[in-house]
């Protein structure tokens, strides 16, 4: 099908917000002054596992929540739902930037995992958490190193780790691009990532933790031994804050040297028949990801739909944010010309639904962490597009953090660097659009990676979504 067609009446919305019948009413807004023991600001999943996190560490504790719009309306409410236990964006990259420290760092991560899904059991939450593991796929014969070095790798760390050849994995799922992929089994599932949110802020709800939604925090100060935080219809007193603003501007200036915003993109597709599913196979409902630096990610939903996802990474210049640019019709084009490209078979599908999301990008690929106003305060970001599990790991190293706590997770070298700062503008949108422009000429060019890419590659440093 002409793919401008095929998207002409999608939705311009994120798929898992869309008239769900499971979307709560909203919350008050925050009036007046108030006090607590912890005030958390951001009502993604950052900020809600840190306000049950706290809870169930000391149901005493005085918890707030204060969310600028709707819990779970960012990226927490509109991902792929992919559940990767992995706290370091991946292997590759965690294990290039932290060897010494890769098992630990993949044990925790697995630990994590397991308590998501044992706490989403724990308060009945209808998420559709489904453990499928994800099967990265190999498009390109210049993919097959570091997919080989993956899996061995995550064999050596005990992982349940597959390598699958041309017709395997061709036999999972039908694609003609595919030449080989490794399917990690155990150590991810697919959720419904907005009902997942929903489910954790009643939770909190229920444990007492008073949230406020379309309360923007627009300053913290100082206030005697404690920290003050106004909205713009009230204040809170806090012993101690705890950040959870993901790609938004920081209330701590010194993180913005760190962090980048960056715009992802998805698609969904109409409910597949049962023999347009039986045409690609997919039995086994893994998640699904290429390999090449513009990477895709897609999977299935409840009603057999498929998102697909990712591949234009847009930094707009100036690390512009606004409402608008959640919608971006050429990269819908780009992304519906791909689909049709790993499966031809799929030629009558429509897309019923288009939207993107903000990405707290840092030059590491994954969340760091620290405190500030002399450690009242604690913060984790810069999941770029993987934090769904991580940010659960990221609110426990944030309460240790405030709890004054020497723990496993706050020894971590992982926790105590931080990543390299991005350049001031307008030099650091120059240097994003030169590495995106290298990396999406190395893909043209059978992974040839220019001498930009090997240079930033020689510092540890990079783009990614
Ligand atoms: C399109 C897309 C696909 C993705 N796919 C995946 C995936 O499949 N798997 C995965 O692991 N990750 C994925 N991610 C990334 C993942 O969604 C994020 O890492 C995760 O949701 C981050 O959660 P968060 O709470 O830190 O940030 P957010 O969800 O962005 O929440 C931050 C919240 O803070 C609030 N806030 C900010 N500033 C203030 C303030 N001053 N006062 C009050 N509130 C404030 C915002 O309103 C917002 O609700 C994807 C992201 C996008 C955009």
């Amino acid at each position: 099908m002409d793919p401008l067609k095929a998207l002409a009446d999608a939705e311009r919305k994120p798929y898992w917000l869309d008239e769900d019948p499971f979307e709560p009413e909203p919350l008050p807004r925050i009036f007046g002054h108030t006090q607590a023991d912890l005030a958390i600001v951001g009502g993604g999943f950052s900020g809600l596992w840190t306000a049950l996190l706290a809870k169930e560490r000391d149901p005493g504790r005085d918890v707030v929540l204060l969310e600028g719009q709707r819990v779970g309306w960012a990226a927490t409410g509109r991902n792929g739902g992919f559940c990767h236990a992995s706290l370091t964006h991946g292997l590759a990259n965690g294990l290039e930037r932290w060897p010494y420290e890769i098992a630990d760092l993949h044990r925790l991560g697995v630990e994590n995992f397991n308590a998501i899904e044992e706490t989403i059991a724990r308060y009945g939450i209808d998420c559709s958490f489904e453990r499928t593991g994800e099967l990265n796929v190999a498009t390109e014969e210049w993919q097959l190193d570091e997919m080989s070095e993956v899996h061995t790798i995550g064999r050596e760390l005990g992982a349940d780790i597959e390598y699958l050849d041309r017709d395997q994995v061709r036999a999972e799922v039908n694609s003609p691009t595919y030449i080989a992929g490794v399917w990690e089994r155990g150590d991810c599932a697919m959720i419904d990532p907005a009902r997942l949110a929903w489910g954790l802020r009643l939770a909190c709800l229920r444990l007492g933790v008073r949230i406020y939604e379309h309360s923007p925090i627009k300053h913290i100060v100082k206030d005697g031994t404690a920290l003050r935080l106004t909205a713009p219809y009230g204040t809170v007193r806090a012993n101690r804050v705890a950040l959870g603003t993901g790609a938004f501007s920081p209330l701590l200036r010194r993180l913005r040297h760190y962090l980048a915003p960056v715009y992802d993109y998805a698609l969904m597709t109409e409910p597949l028949t049962t023999e347009q599913l039986a045409s690609i196979g997919w039995k086994n409902r893994q998640g699904m990801g290429d390999s090449a630096n513009q990477f895709h990610y897609y999977r299935l939903t409840d009603d057999n739909s498929i998102l697909w996802g990712g591949y234009d990474a847009i930094y707009y210049n100036g690390g512009r944010v606004k409402i608008g640019y959640d919608q971006r019709d050429a990269t819908f084009l780009t992304l519906a010309e791909h689909f049709y490209e790993t499966f031809p078979q799929l030629e009558d599908v429509r897309f019923s639904h288009k939207w993107g999301g903000l990405i707290d990008t840092c030059s590491r690929f994954s969340a760091f962490y620290g405190t500030g106003y002399g450690s009242r305060l604690a913060y984790a970001v810069g999941y770029t597009g993987l934090g769904v599990a991580a940010t659960r790991f990221g609110a426990n190293v944030m309460l240790d953090l405030l709890d004054g706590l020497d723990t496993e997770r706050t020894r971590l070298r992982m926790v105590r660097e931080k990543p390299v700062p991005f350049p001031p503008e307008p030099i650091r949108s120059g240097v994003i659009q030169l590495t995106r422009w290298s990396l999406a000429r190395a893909d043209a060019n059978g992974g040839r990676r220019n001498l930009w890419l090997r240079t930033l590659d020689r510092f540890g440093l990079g783009f990614d979504s």
